[in-house]
Order: C-alpha cells, then sequence, then structure tokens
C-alpha cells in the first residue's frame, strides 16, 4: 500500500487545462469553451476541462469509425489486441496512486477505498478481458450435413460511453475493457465533474499502443456531449450507468436516430433484510452501515433501505447508529478519513432536502441529518439513519445516492418479500439470517440483479452486475459483458 507522505505531494499537484483526447492527441474544443472542475474537499476549482460541444462529438466520432474501418485495431490478431490491453493494466497499475489521487480531487472518494476500487480495481478489469479475449470462439452450428452453419462474433462498431462520477474509472474500465477486448472502436464521455483519471486512462493507452481513434474521450455538459454522442447516426452501441431520468432519454435518442442498442445501469433503493434469528447482530450492524456509508453512499448498489424484524428492531437501530458515529467523515486525501466528501454542493443540497421530506412524511431522524465541516470550504455529511419510514415514503422509494439510510420493521418473511420488492428498482438486496431454508427463499423472491446473504456489497470481476425492471438492462463485469460488444453473423454454407 502507501502512507500518508506518498500521498501528501500529488494533493495540491498542478493540473494544467485539459482538453478532450481525439485520434491519438489532447485536443481543445472547437468553441475554446471550458469547465471549472471543482474539488469537493474544498470547494475550489483546481483546473478547467474542454468543454464539448456536438462538433467535438462528430471529431471524434469520425475518428473512432475511421479506424474501426481501417481494421488497425478491429482485425488485429486477438494476441496484438491482448499484448495491448496488458501493457495498459501495467502503466495503470505503475501509476495506480497518482491515477487516485487526481480521481479524489475531483471526485470525493476516500483515498484508500478510490486506490482499490478505483485505481487498482481498472488495471484489474483490464487484465481479465485482455485474458479472455483470445478464448472467446465462434459456433458451428449442428445443422444437416449438406449445410455447414458458422457462427461469428463480430465487433459492433462504434461505442458510445456515458459514466458516472461516482466511481468513474472502475466504472469507466467495466465498459472500456470489454468493449475494446472484442475490437471495437469506442467514444467515452465523462461525468463532467469527474473527468480528469478517465481523460489519463486515454493517455496511458496510447502509451501502451492502443492506435489513434480507437479510444477517444470527449468531456462537457451531459445535455450537449451526451446527447450529440446518443444522437449520433455512427455510433452503434451506447452503454450507459446514471440515473433513471438521462437512462429513459437515451432511449429515445436511439429511437430518433439510428436504433442504437442501449444497455442502462440506472441504479436502485436497494433493500438490506435483517431477521432476528441472524447470527451476529453486531457484525450485520458494522456491515449494513458500510453497505450504505461508504463512499458517502454515493454507490449504486448502497443498502439505502434496511429492513429490520420487529423483535430485533430497536437495538439493531442502536447498535446501527454507534457504527454511523464512530465513522471518521474528513479529507478523503487524509488516509483517517473513513468517509470523504459529498461529490458537489447540487448533491449535498439534494440529501439535506431528503432528510427533511422525510421528516416531514413521519420519519425520525436517529443520527447525522447534516451538513458538517463546513468551514473546510468542502461538502460533507454526517452519516444519517432515519426510523420509522414508511413503505411508500419519498425515502423509501427514491434514490438518495448520500448517505442517508431509512430503516422500516417488518413482521414476517412474507412482509420482508412484500415491503423489499416495492420499489421499481431491482439492483441489489441482502439477507441477513442463519436459516439456510430462508436464505434461499430469499434468494429467490427479492427481485434484484445481485442479493448477498449474510454480509453487504462484496463483489468481484468474475460475477456479472445487472439491474431488473427499473435498474436498467444488460451486465457490467464477468465473461457476460463480453456479449454486448459483438454482434453474432450467421454464415450459412450449402455443400
Ligand atoms: P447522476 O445523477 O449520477 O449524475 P446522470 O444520469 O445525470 O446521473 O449522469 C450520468 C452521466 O450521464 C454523466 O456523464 C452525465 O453527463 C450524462 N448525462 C446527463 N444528462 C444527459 C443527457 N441528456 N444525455 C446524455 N448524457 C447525459
Amino acid at each position: 500500500m502507501f502512507d500518508q507522505s506518498a500521498i501528501d505531494p500529488l494533493r495540491h499537484a498542478s493540473v494544467s487545462d485539459r482538453g478532450h483526447f481525439i485520434d491519438g492527441r489532447s485536443v481543445p474544443s472547437m468553441s475554446g469553451e471550458t469547465l471549472d472542475v471543482v474539488s469537493p474537499i474544498d470547494g475550489r476549482a483546481f483546473t478547467r476541462i474542454a468543454s464539448g460541444s456536438p462538433t467535438d462529438v462528430d471529431r471524434a466520432v469520425t475518428a473512432a469509425r475511421k479506424t474501426f474501418e481501417d481494421g488497425r485495431w478491429s482485425c488485429a490478431a486477438p494476441a496484438q489486441r491482448k499484448k495491448v490491453l496488458l501493457k495498459l493494466a501495467d502503466l495503470i497499475e505503475r501509476d495506480a496512486l497518482e491515477l487516485a489521487v487526481l480521481g479524489v480531487r475531483d471526485n470525493g472518494t476516500e483515498i484508500s477505498m478510490a486506490y482499490k476500487a478505483e485505481a487498482l480495481s481498472a488495471a484489474a478489469t483490464f487484465r481479465y478481458y485482455a485474458e479472455a479475449l483470445d478464448k472467446v470462439y465462434g459456433e458451428v452450428a449442428p445443422t444437416a450435413d449438406s449445410v455447414l452453419a458458422l457462427v461469428h462474433k463480430a465487433p459492433v462498431g462504434v461505442v458510445g460511453a456515458i459514466v458516472p462520477w461516482n466511481f468513474p474509472l472502475m466504472i469507466g474500465a467495466w465498459k472500456l475493457a470489454p468493449a475494446l477486448a472484442m475490437g471495437n472502436s469506442v467514444v467515452l464521455k465523462p461525468a463532467e465533474t469527474a473527468s480528469l483519471s478517465l481523460l489519463r486512462i486515454a493517455e496511458l493507452a496510447s502509451e501502451a499502443g492502443l492506435p489513434d481513434g480507437v479510444l477517444n474521450v470527449v468531456t462537457g455538459s451531459g445535455a450537449v456531449v451526451g446527447e450529440a454522442l446518443a444522437l449520433s447516426m455512427e455510433v452503434d452501441i451506447l452503454v450507459f450507468t446514471g440515473s433513471g431520468a438521462t437512462g429513459r432519454r437515451l432511449l429515445e435518442y436511439s429511437a430518433r436516430s439510428n436504433l442504437k442498442r442501449c444497455y442502462l445501469e440506472l441504479g436502485g433503493k436497494s433493500p438490506n433484510i435483517v431477521f432476528n434469528d441472524a447470527a451476529d447482530l453486531e457484525k450485520a450492524a458494522k456491515v449494513s452501515a458500510a453497505g450504505i456509508f461508504r463512499n458517502s453512499g454515493q454507490v449504486c448498489v448502497a443498502g439505502s433501505r434496511l429492513l429490520v424484524q420487529e423483535e430485533i428492531h430497536d437495538d439493531f437501530v442502536a447498535a446501527l447508529c454507534r457504527q454511523a458515529e464512530a465513522l471518521t467523515v474528513g479529507d478523503p486525501l487524509d488516509l483517517s478519513s473513513q468517509i470523504g466528501a459529498v461529490h458537489s454542493l447540487t448533491q449535498l443540497e439534494s440529501h439535506l432536502a431528503f432528510v427533511e421530506t422525510a421528516e416531514a412524511e413521519g420519519a425520525e431522524r436517529r443520527t447525522g441529518g447534516g451538513r458538517i465541516l463546513q468551514d473546510t470550504g468542502g461538502y460533507y455529511m454526517a452519516p444519517t439513519v432515519m426510523t420509522g419510514v414508511k413503505p411508500s415514503d419519498t425515502i423509501a422509494q427514491k434514490e438518495v445516492f448520500g448517505p442517508v439510510l431509512a430503516v422500516t420493521s417488518f413482521k414476517d418473511e412474507a412482509e420482508a418479500i412484500r415491503m423489499a420488492n416495492a420499489s421499481d428498482y431491482g439492483l441489489a438486496a441482502g439477507v441477513w439470517t442463519a436459516d439456510l431454508g430462508r436464505a434461499h427463499r430469499m434468494i429467490r423472491a427479492v427481485r434484484s440483479g445481485v442479493i448477498h446473504v449474510n454480509t453487504y456489497g462484496g463483489s468481484d470481476l468474475t460475477v456479472p452486475l445487472g439491474g431488473m425492471k427499473q435498474s436498467g438492462n444488460g451486465h457490467d463485469k464477468s465473461l457476460h459483458a463480453l456479449d454486448k460488444y459483438v454482434d453474432l453473423k450467421t454464415a450459412w454454407i450449402q455443400l
């Protein structure tokens, strides 16, 4: 790992104004416009990024299309693609701390988590798909002897990837690595408030030997750059992680343009269900607190609805509040902070408004609920626990995407299942019980893409992540993710 003395020289390192990354080079916006990058650590601007326009998107898409058509990457031998992506993984690892600190400066995640879940996890993701890409075979179909039917897996073309600010490198890598592994070209649009580390990844990809134009990054606002990318007639697939509202728009843009395939990961309101037969309630309280409060709750799979069985409700809430209050919130670049900053002032204000609404609807604030460390100029919020939340309350239905936990009690298994499923979302869930039969019944009954049993939040690259219901379609991670980035082409040969 590293210690504080390795972080401190990087925390104020000057960051020059950053352009887009198009066709292997950093270029300013055609309009010359820029956006300030404000750090949530202290509320101060520390650099600027290019503010893209539809013209910049066109340039990037044209570069991506050109390299896709010329075959330098799309037709390269798998062994060659593998070599480049493995080298990229090595370079990300080489620069992991620098990348993590840069990312924390614009997104606010606590550094030890950013180092592992952002930089190292991005390196691991590129390595995983690099290792996988030359194990993907086509098929010979079981037809009559008079015919030979082949199923080819071909790269699709130009991938538009739109990613959010909460884990830009990790989520970015989940899209980029399988897309590039399968031979596609990519235009990436990072969140306007978390672009710096992904711009650096594009430079490292060039250093690793990725041909110019295969990976392009256009920065700027969602409404302008994201919309232009999603409307482009030359983008074949759109992969997205972000809000449901934007996801809906992307489907509309697809319908209005070329019917590009859209794969959406849209967040959740995930139930974490604690039964009174759970083996270790202290451990359950500790893990459940981490499951909602890490990265200030800005995690799509956060266990933001806690459902607790009636008999243990009061004791469990008390244990959970103790855990929440014991968490150190502060400067995310300080290793002693367990929870960093809320990403932006807009987010912080939205969280505080959710707490107010919850109280107005009858919930009780048991701990937290307010802005803290305001004198730093940064955006920090105390871990917040709200009890007495009704399943229909705003805070039980809407994704807060902040350090706010909504607690509801239930009587029995049937009621727990009803409450767990009473949501438009279906991304993640947790169940705490010592009863094996109940654990398996819950796994079947709760409609979510992932369900944790006697833990919350564990995962790795080998398993898919994707949602049911309005949490999205398609999957990131695992070998299943490769399916999004290939076209199946049948050759029917009369013998
Ligand atoms: P969040 O609430 O996590 O910020 P958003 O959906 O607003 O979620 O943002 C996720 C990504 O979608 C960001 O890169 C953002 O710029 C982009 N985005 C936002 N609005 C649009 C839009 N109208 N069209 C395309 N992309 C958009």
